[in-house]
């Protein structure tokens, strides 16, 4: 799959990251005051974490939602270092495969 194309959008006074999702929403996501990973799911069931451990995070995260929904989709999922606010930051997502 593509990498989307992030940019910047700030987020409860802070520095995030959004994409266009595809939906009406701006999704954004934006790391926590110490760096750690901050994460949005959209509504139409696109997640991303932005932040220290963003990947490790999102494992944590849908393995959650794997075993305890009943019904989860399958995702495509990405990595990448995107500068935010100067600093190189780690972005993790993962779509719902179509
Ligand atoms: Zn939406
Ligand atoms: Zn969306």
């Amino acid at each position: 799959m593509e990498t989307p194309v992030f940019r910047p959008e700030p987020k409860d006074g802070r520095e995030g990251l959004t994409y266009v999702c595809g939906c009406s929403c701006t999704p954004t996501a934006a790391p926590a005051e110490d760096g750690a990973a901050g994460m949005e799911h959209c509504c139409c069931g696109k997640v991303h974490f932005v932040g220290r451990g963003a990947e490790s995070a999102l494992s944590a995260y849908l393995a959650d939602r794997k075993a305890t929904r009943k019904r989860e989709p399958e995702y495509d999922r990405g990595l990448a270092t995107i500068a935010l606010a100067g600093a190189p930051t780690e972005v993790a997502w993962a779509f719902p495969r179509e």
